[in-house]
């Protein structure tokens, strides 16, 4: 993917460096130049330091058509973007009087007198442009040498978001009105680790336009597709052939595509089929209902659950027979399946899910090892257990069987 304007962003700020304070600007302005046609290629954070901003501004305009600087606006001594910008670039920079205005009446609103040094802050660019900040003292500006620019955004994010969204992209909206369109789209993947998906896609992996990038997720693999074209049409045309060839080689491990969860797309495979679902969960004691009702429109689909964490409830509320828990015990082929079936008889749901397992850290054996689950699927077609060792600590084991279990329900649906 070659984008026809590059960006870098730079945030200025010793307490960044310090990791005092989380970047959450510059996430904020580089998720929002994709759809301007704009692609970021690089993210720098710099102290408060004149000499070392000044090296970053020159390396960064020498590689790039537009730097953003975030921050440093302030009127303090230690406030140097702007003077810095401006030396870079041989902007002598002016007295602008409608800005002083503008601050002035800031502080007048804010019941405050206005400082001497904030006088500092209505010096705008000789060549570019002025953007407004409502929102506090310090506008924001675009300086403009040749064909470069450079676009110097306060800290604050109450200052600096909206500055993004009223000011900045409707001025480089204007700016140039063809760039062409960055698309993207996430693709999800469960059932397969990020090395095997890696391996059964390498060669989808190499390809420049779209490109397609994988991320690890928790129990999940994403691979997110991205082309710059020269219209959105074009991007997405690009992007749903290159979404075809995936599916054909991942299958059905790809449950869905950007906003979806595996939760999302279980109870919308669930409510398209009509079917309605009943859990007998011991291990994840109801975090299987609890992940089918955090999608709206659930009670079309869940009937209830069962938390049969003890062997009496297994028995009197499920009906596992007394034998089963004495022989194999609970953590069993034999358990998970009479939990499903009896769930399902009980409630009268077309499906039952049953979860059974060590979830640790104590509890394990050779024989039974920490990890080991069994979950149950039953149906109008009869009962599958599938058995699994999951690694991780209580939690992870527990929130993969959750992760597995609704993952069943989806591929019996499909
Ligand atoms: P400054 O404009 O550098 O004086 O920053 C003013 C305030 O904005 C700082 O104290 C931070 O709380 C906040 N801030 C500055 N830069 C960022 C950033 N990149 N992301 C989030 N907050 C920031
Ligand atoms: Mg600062």
């Amino acid at each position: 993917m070659a984008a026809s304007l590059t960006a870098e962003i730079i945030s200025v700020g010793t307490e960044l460096l310090m990791g005092q304070i989380v970047d959450t600007n510059a996430a904020y302005l580089a998720a929002r130049l994709p759809r301007l046609g704009i692609g970021c290629y690089r993210r720098q954070t710099v102290g408060d330091n004149k000499e070392r901003l000044t090296e970053t501004l020159i390396t960064a305009l020498n590689r790039s058509d537009i730097v953003f600087t975030i921050g440093g606006l302030g009127p303090t001594a230690d406030d140097i973007t702007k003077e810095t910008v401006a030396e870079v670039l041989d902007d002598k920079m002016k007295f602008d009087a409608s800005v002083a205005r503008k601050i002035e009446s800031y502080f007048e609103r804010m019941g405050v007198p206005m400082a001497e040094i904030n006088l500092k802050q209505a010096l705008v660019p000789e060549r570019g442009a002025v953007l407004d900040n409502p929102n506090g003292t310090a506008p924001g500006a675009v300086f403009v040498s040749d064909s470069k620019k450079v676009v110097v955004l306060p800290g604050p994010p109450r200052e600096f978001c909206p500055m993004v969204e009223n000011q900045v992209i409707p001025y480089l909206l204007g700016y140039a009105d063809c760039w062409g369109a960055i698309e993207s789209r996430t693709l999800k993947i469960t059932g397969k680790g990020e090395s095997t998906v890696a391996d059964e896609i390498k060669d989808l992996l190499e390809s420049e336009e779209p490109t397609v990038a994988p991320y690890a997720k928790f129990g999940e693999v994403h691979l997110r597709i991205s082309s710059a074209s020269p219209t959105s049409r074009d991007a997405f045309a690009k992007i749903d052939d290159m979404e075809a060839k995936i599916r054909q080689r991942l299958g059905e491990c790809v449950f869905g595509i950007d906003d979806d969860t595996l939760e999302s797309v279980t109870v919308k495979a669930l409510l398209d089929a009509g079917k309605t679902i009943a859990t007998a969960e011991s291990c994840t004691a109801g975090m299987v209902s609890a992940a089918i009702a955090d999608v709206a429109g659930s009670s079309g689909t869940l009937l209830g659950g069962v938390v049969s964490y003890a062997n009496e409830v297994k028995m009197n509320t499920l009906g596992v027979p007394k034998e089963v828990l004495d022989t194999v015990g609970a953590v069993s082929e034999e358990c998970a399946k009479a939990m499903a079936e009896g769930v399902r008889k009980v409630t009268g749901a077309d499906i039952g899910v049953s979860t059974t397992g060590i979830a640790g850290p104590g509890g394990g054996t050779d024989a039974k090892p920490v990890g080991l689950v069994y979950i149950g699927l039953a149906t109008d077609e009869g009962t599958a257990v599938m058995r699994n060792v999951f690694n991780g600590g209580r939690n992870d084991v527990r929130r993969r069987t959750v992760q597995k279990a609704l993952d069943a329900v989806r591929r019996f649906l499909k």
